[in-house]
């Protein structure tokens, strides 16, 4: 089957009448065969997404779901064509992993040889082959997880929707289960939402993200773009940025003034005035002091944090914090600080932009 493309179209959902909404106005889309992440942080309306659009939410009127152009949002959660799997997936306990795998083809009145051979090309794509009498007991939590995920996709949902299926998980079970999941999602190429609370699974896996915070979209975009295109403070902040800057952008574009001085970006498309200008630790280079260009900082202090060094710079009237693979300058010492234009970011100011310290 042609992969789906999802649109989410003015959603709103709350819980009970007089509840403040869970998710407000929320517009998105997902493309035929990606997988889009739902990123943000706990209780910021991802769970309640998903389960609207698998249909055990109704979004208020005004709002629309539809696959392929097609509006679902009158349909009940068995003729979305659908699939969910959850953090921790529970399995028919009595019933053998191949019956637990068909049972969704069962419920469609799929013949007992075909229900068979799927759960074992299922199993065997979940790395699980040789497994399909066993019961649920009989198998690991990890395994468990594998199952579901196979039993998810034994129907051919045009939807698969993944909410935190990695977070019970240790750690290296995780590596494990995000590739598989990849690799699977690719192999069968079903539209897939998965949500997550973590920035950087969401940047390993996903084509794309959507970032949501307090139920309302922030951004949406590859990876890279939260990285290196924030459209907020509080995206940046959510991505681990650290360096903020108020300043004001001039009127010709291309130089952010700041307390620092006039720092060059690339152009950036914001209109002139007052912005943050941000920048990674990781982008700040520092260099002995008779280096030309970049700005005269002092070290203040110095941090090993394993594989890097953490430099908490002072620039003018700012602290900036800088990641360096070396431990060449000590606390005291006069460098150069490197702010390169292609990692230098500005974002709208706002109320609360004032922050001029490393965090
Ligand atoms: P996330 O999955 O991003 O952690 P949720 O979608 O579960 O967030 O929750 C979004 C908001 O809706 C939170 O404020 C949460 O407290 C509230 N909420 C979630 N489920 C319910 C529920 N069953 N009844 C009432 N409020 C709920
Ligand atoms: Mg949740």
């Amino acid at each position: 089957m042609k992969a789906a493309e999802l649109t989410i179209t003015n959603l709103t959902i709350r819980y009970g009448p007089g509840a403040a909404p869970a998710v407000a106005h929320l517009s998105l889309a997902a493309r035929p065969g990606e997988l889009l992440a739902l990123l943000g942080p706990s209780g910021s309306g991802k769970s309640t997404t998903l389960r609207a659009v698998a249909g055990f939410l109704a979004p208020e009127p005004g709002g629309d779901i539809a696959l392929d152009g097609r509006s679902i949002r009158d349909l009940p959660p068995e003729r979305r064509e659908t699939a969910l799997v959850f953090q921790q997936p529970t399995l028919f306990p009595h019933m053998s992993l191949a019956d637990n795998i068909g049972f969704g083809l069962l419920m469609r009145c799929v013949g007992r040889a075909e229900r068979r051979r799927e759960a074992e090309r299922l199993l065997a794509a979940v790395q699980l082959a040789g497994y399909a009498d066993r019961r649920p007991h009989q198998i690991s939590g990890g395994q468990r997880q594998r199952v579901a995920l196979a039993r998810a996709l034994a129907t051919r949902p045009r939807l698969l929707l993944l909410d935190e299926p990695f977070a019970a998980l240790d750690p290296e079970l995780r590596d494990e289960m995000r590739a598989l999941v990849r690799s699977l999602q690719r192999a069968e190429q079903v539209t897939t939402l998965l949500v997550t609370h973590d920035q950087q699974e969401a940047s390993l896996l996903a084509d794309r993200i959507a970032l949501i915070i307090g139920g309302r979209l922030q951004q949406i975009g590859p990876p890279e773009a939260f990285y290196e295109r924030p459209a907020s403070l509080a995206v940046a902040r959510f991505f681990g940025a650290q360096n903020f800057l108020p300043g004001t952008l001039d009127a010709g574009g291309g130089v952010v003034r700041t307390a620092v001085g006039p720092l060059p970006l690339r152009q950036d498309g914001l209109p002139p005035g007052p912005v943050t200008a941000i920048i990674r630790p990781e982008h700040v280079r520092l260099a002995c002091p008779t280096t030309d260009g970049g700005l005269p900082g002092l070290v203040r202090e110095r941090q090993f944090i394993g594989g890097m060094h953490r430099y908490i710079v002072e620039v003018g009237p700012a602290q900036l914090a800088a990641l360096q693979p070396t431990a060449l300058y000590q606390p005291g010492d006069a460098v150069r600080v490197l702010l390169p234009k292609e990692h230098v970011a500005v974002v709208p100011d706002e109320q609360d932009a004032g922050i001029m310290q490393a965090e």
